[in-house]
């Protein structure tokens, strides 16, 4: 199984669209990996994590056969993880020609689905309907789609939805999501080591960076609290791959700067682009 990510900001990006702090101006000034766009990854090639605004030059950055994605899971409702006006495009009458696969199912707690149908009445009508299903999810319930099982967990994250962080499993790998999250509750450790389950990688919000971490995200602060209990009761072990990700502007550091400070702790930094094959652990 094959994690790429497309994008690894915090919800402003960064450089942050309207931002001239000092730390996106570098971003600006040095291009390339600190360039980072607002959260979404793919596995393989068909199952999809979030649908935020800068989809479309994913797509196109990565050369990648979008039509070809069969399920888009979506964390939660933020703009930097769902953002749906473009799955409009999903039209065949005049957008969508030809696609690989002619179906793509939306999965996400309520509000996303509610988000997601305002969206389609304000840019289209019954005939125009896009070539999407919806599914809504709730936390524990594993979905069963294609090779994956997926089960989505409560993340401690926009506390007024049903935020998720998720266990993706599959027989050629597993992979704990965790964006986006403050520090995981209790119960999601007990449902972990109940289902004595063991991935091969973790990504974790690392929002943050160097500053203190509080709330609904985390930062290098927090992260190797997390790691050290999933490795307590066996989710990791080894051979996991622990990821951080998803940081906004405010933390300061370059990509070069927190590929260092990741390192001293024992983890790897996501960036624009950059694809890991999951460890079977
Ligand atoms: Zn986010
Ligand atoms: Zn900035
Ligand atoms: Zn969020």
């Amino acid at each position: 199984m094959k994690l790429k990510y497309l994008g690894t900001a915090a919800a402003e990006g960064w450089p942050a669209l309207f931002c001239k702090c000092e730390y996106c101006e570098n971003a600006r000034k040095l291009g390339n990996k600190d360039i980072r766009t607002r959260s979404q990854s793919l596995i393989n090639d068909d199952l999809l994590i979030d649908f935020p605004a800068d989809t479309y030059m994913h797509a196109v950055t990565n050369n990648l056969d979008f039509s070809a994605i069969k399920y888009c899971f979506v964390t939660h409702s933020h703009l930097d993880h769902f953002s749906p006006s473009d799955l409009f495009l999903r039209n065949t009458d005049f957008y969508a020609h030809n696609m690989t696969t002619p179906m793509m199912t939306v999965y996400g707690n309520g509000d996303v689905m509610d988000k997601l149908k305002k969206t389609i009445k304000l840019f289209g009508d019954d005939e125009a309907y896009p070539l999407i299903e919806t599914e809504e999810i709730k936390a524990y319930k594993t979905v069963f789609v294609g090779k994956y099982s997926i089960t989505p967990l409560p993340a401690n994250h926009k506390h007024n939805e049903n935020a998720f962080v998720y266990l993706i499993e599959s027989n050629e790998g597993n992979i704990l999501y965790l964006h986006d999250t403050g520090l995981l509750y209790d119960e999601v450790y007990d449902y972990l080591q109940k289902r004595a389950v063991s991935v091969g990688l973790i990504s974790y919000d690392c929002t943050y960076v160097i500053l203190e971490s509080a709330g609904g995200h985390m930062g290098l602060d927090s992260v190797p609290y997390v790691r050290k209990r999933l490795e307590e009761i066996g989710v990791a072990n080894e051979k996991t791959v622990h990821i951080v990700n998803h940081f906004s502007h405010n933390g300061k550091l370059t990509h070069s700067e927190l590929c260092d400070e990741s390192e001293k702790i024992g983890f790897l930094c996501a960036y624009d682009g950059m694809e890991v094959t999951v460890p079977m652990v």
